[in-house]
């Protein structure tokens, strides 16, 4: 779908360098697809030796509130990006003051740090969610609580992912003390539990098309298996009708849309028995359930943000095989053959200490296609 130019995207020459918020594993794969577009990378991180930095040109090691560093990074760089959504809105606000243009811009980072702001704005445009309730106090999760049937799902407004900073709520009450300190020490909403079927997302692009308008392509949904709240299996396609896929992918290019975006963007959601689609949540950014797409597709997600960020016309999307993408977590990654078939693809992150769940590698296997 293309869209009115809302503003002129000029293409970066190569050489030219591209700033990266945050140094995990989708800041290494960031780098080493604008490493082969002919950029230099630049990252900006409070770790030491993080996986990002590894694989980049320049780094600097500083805190997300040293305003003397943002500022020497942003004169060095052409065009800032960030790789997690939890960067501070003053670090992209001080990046912006010192002239260099942040994408995706500080409106999608807004919206999807605070859970209450997101489900807010996907509601706003016509996007469905659980239910959802924003809570001051005990008493309020009470009545919320009583509101959804006495289960839910407790959750911090901010700063949770991969099932951090959640307390599932059953009638029994057994977590309700845990729940109520919760409540006290950090603003929180409620959400209804969602009985779903199965969970998928769409990976989101847009970007310039070759004539300079802008367009937004999507990804085929994957189909998503989570273990203790973190994804752990993704596979396409995924097992829905095509109704569901195509109002899936419909939401996502919407999504996109009234955020005026730049770059890749992922959209999660619960299918539901009666197949009604609940977006859960969104990331502005590339994401775990979108690695199997550089081996799929005849553009990955991780080319088609740095090409969207840096002006370039987006790649096709089309997907040339099915595939399973697996995440080894911890030890996970001690356990894994040394030698691999032609068809499966070993992305290991560079992190040297292998702590129980940590996310240190993902194998994709590309499978013929059956649906075709
Ligand atoms: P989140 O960090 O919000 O993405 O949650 C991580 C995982 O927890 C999701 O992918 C679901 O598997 C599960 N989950 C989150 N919210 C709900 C909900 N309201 N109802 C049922 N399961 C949920």
């Amino acid at each position: 779908m293309t869209g009115a130019l809302t503003r002129a995207l000029t293409p970066l020459p190569s050489g030219a360098v591209i700033g990266i918020l945050g140094g995990g594993q989708l800041g290494r794969l960031l780098a080493l697809a604008a490493g082969q577009l002919g950029f230099d990378v630049h990252i900006y991180c409070p770790e030491e030796n993080c996986p990002a930095a590894r694989v980049s040109a320049h780094a600097t090691v500083a805190a997300y509130d040293d305003k003397a560093a943002l500022a020497a990074f942003a004169a060095q760089c052409d065009i800032v990006t960030y790789e997690f959504e939890n960067v501070p809105a003053q670090t992209v606000a001080e990046i912006e003051r010192a002239g260099a243009e942040v994408r995706p811009n500080a409106r999608a980072l807004e919206s999807s740090q605070d859970r209450l702001a997101e489900k807010t704005f996907l509601n706003g445009i016509g996007i469905p969610t659980v239910a959802f309730a924003a809570l001051e106090t005990g008493a309020d999760l009470e009545a919320a609580l009583a509101g959804f049937g006495g289960k839910g799902l407790l959750k911090t407004r901010r700063d949770g992912y991969d099932g951090k900073g959640q307390i599932r709520l059953s009638a029994d009450g057994h977590a309700m003390p845990d729940a109520m300190s919760l409540i006290d020490a950090r603003p929180c909403l409620l959400e209804a539990f969602a009985p779903f079927e199965r969970e998928i997302s769409v990976i989101v692009a847009r970007g310039a098309n070759l004539a300079g308008e802008i367009e937004t392509l999507v990804f085929d949904p994957s189909e998503n298996l989570h273990e203790d709240g973190i994804l752990k299996r993704a596979l396409v396609p995924a097992n829905v009708p095509s109704a569901i896929a195509d109002q899936a992918r419909a939401a996502g290019t919407k999504l996109a849309e009234a955020l005026d975006y730049i770059g890749v963007l992922a959209i999660e959601f619960f299918v539901m028995p009666d197949g009604a689609l609940l977006a859960n949540e969104f990331a502005p950014r590339v994401h775990n359930s979108g690695h199997w797409t550089p081996d799929a597709c005849l553009t990955g997600q991780f080319e088609q943000h740095i090409r969207a960020i840096a002006g370039w016309p987006l790649g096709p999307v089309t997907r040339i095989c099915d595939a399973e993408m697996d995440n080894l977590l911890g030890e996970e990654i001690t356990q894994i053959p040394s030698a691999f078939p032609a068809d499966t693809k070993f992305v290991p992150y560079g992190k040297t200490e292998p702590r129980p769940g940590r996310k240190m590698a993902h194998i994709t296997r590309r499978l013929p296609p059956k649906n075709r």
